[in-house]
């Protein structure tokens, strides 16, 4: 029988794929034959690009693409080398992302636009670019959040945006069904790797005991999570959102 799990000949992009969740996604679609795009964002001591090259070097013949999602031209550069390279795109994650916890009272405009845009315009910039070299039959996954299903304290920015991607994960499950392309979310919970490990050790614990299954989340379980989305054993699977929580809201 056929590995569902197989993406051998599949393109795929995961913008944010230099280090956090989406390292760990890029290596596992790597490690099952995918033809891979890593994508970071340039930083001034090119920390980002180095983490980039420790990523792609697990993989079999990257491409390694710097681009801002916040940047509409720098998106469809993105897109063009894809084109170039592979002639398309079968896998898009969405999983790019920005986090800056303020109360509503102490949030400034720029904090609450600088995060909306990261994580709402650059997954809709993306999408819309991706839209032109997606191929028929083809997956988004979208990384969405918990915060966006409950709205958590200091986070007006961040839960807007996650609870945003899943109205625009719906949206584009509808108009890109014609094409056999299916678009989910997924809506992790805390993960032990990326912006929830900045947490203070109170916070944590304080969260574990609300989480049923009493412990974070392996990154691992947010690959898997985004593997089967992206497999063809979720071929009728559109428009959903994934919870991986363990159990911390139940939607
Ligand atoms: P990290 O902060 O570890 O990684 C975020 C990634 O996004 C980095 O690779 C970063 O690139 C990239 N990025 C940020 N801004 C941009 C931009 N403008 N253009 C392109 N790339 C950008 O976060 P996580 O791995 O924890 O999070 C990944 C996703 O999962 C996010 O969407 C997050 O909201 C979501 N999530 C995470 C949870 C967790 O507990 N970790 C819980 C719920 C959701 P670079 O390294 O180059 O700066």
């Amino acid at each position: 029988m056929d590995d569902p799990l197989n993406f051998t000949d599949k393109v795929v992009l995961v913008t944010g794929s230099s280090r956090g969740i989406g390292a760990e996604m890029i290596k596992a679609f790597g490690q099952r034959g995918a033809n891979c795009v890593v994508n970071y964002i340039a930083d001034p001591a090119g920390q980002n690009k180095t983490d980039a090259e420790t990523v792609a070097n697990e993989l079999k013949d990257p491409l390694v693409i710097e681009c801002d999602v916040t940047k509409p031209e720098q998106v469809e550069a993105m897109m063009k080398q894809i084109q170039d390279r592979h002639g398309g795109l079968d896998i898009l994650v969405n999983n790019s992302g920005i986090i800056r916890d303020r109360t509503i009272k102490k949030m400034s405009m720029e904090e609450f636009e600088s995060v909306v845009r990261v994580n709402l315009t650059g997954t809709f910039n993306v999408t819309q670019k991706a839209a032109a070299i997606l191929r028929n039959g083809g997956r988004v996954v979208n990384l969405s959040s918990v915060s966006g299903e409950m709205g958590l304290f200091g986070q007006a920015n961040y839960s807007s945006s996650k609870a945003a991607i899943i109205a625009l994960t719906k949206v584009s499950a509808r108009e890109f069904a014609r094409q056999n392309i299916t678009v989910n979310a997924i809506a992790p919970g805390f993960i032990d790797v990326g912006m929830s490990k900045g947490m203070p050790d109170e916070v944590t614990e304080n969260f574990k005991k609300q989480i049923p299954l009493g412990r974070l989340g392996d990154v691992q379980e947010i690959v898997n999570a985004a593997l089967f989305l992206a497999s063809a054993m979720a071929s009728y699977i559109t428009g959903h959102v994934l919870n991986v929580n363990g159990g911390f809201y139940m939607g």
